[in-house]
């Protein structure tokens, strides 16, 4: 079990693109195994690479619906309809705002093997996959939120990404 620290908003490594992989090595094994520790450890239901300082195209997310989803190399190649919730993010802790994101989307990745396969997602998944791609863009989700950021009360803290 390792974990890394989660780099905060205001660190410009989060600001960055990141690069494609072109090849799976023991260290992306190692960082891959780290990203989850480190997100599970955080309570959160994604972490990218930048998150962790590491400028590579690869993501993780569980939403607690019994799987653990990788993404290298991730890009999203079809966005359906709209949906309006509250998201929050590893690296803004302690806040949470409003995003309209789309409902349902398709994504293209490689998997820890480096196959390509192919996914379709709606709902919370589909939010936590185009925060988490965001990331690898250099993107936060503060950039989208529709009027304030809130902060987390301790006693109403919200499941993060
Ligand atoms: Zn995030």
């Amino acid at each position: 079990m390792g974990l890394r620290e989660i780099r905060q908003q205001g660190d410009p490594v989060l600001n960055k693109e990141c690069k494609p992989v072109k090849e799976m090595t023991d260290r992306l094994r190692d960082l891959i195994d780290d990203m989850f520790d480190t997100m599970y450890e955080g309570n959160g239901c994604g972490l990218a690479a930048p998150q962790v300082g590491i400028l590579r195209q690869i993501c993780v997310v569980d939403i607690g619906d019994e799987n653990q989803y990788l993404f290298i190399n991730p890009e999203i190649v079809e966005k359906e309809g709209e949906q309006t919730d509250n998201e929050g993010c590893l690296s803004v802790k302690g806040y949470y705002g409003q995003v309209t994101r789309a409902q349902h989307i398709k994504v293209k990745a490689l998997d820890i093997d480096m196959e390509p396969f192919e996914m379709e997602a709606d709902d919370f998944l589909a939010r936590a996959i185009q925060h988490e791609v965001d990331h690898l863009h250099g993107h936060l989700y503060t950039e989208l939120v529709e009027g304030d950021l809130y902060e987390v009360r301790d006693e109403d803290e919200e499941a993060e990404d």
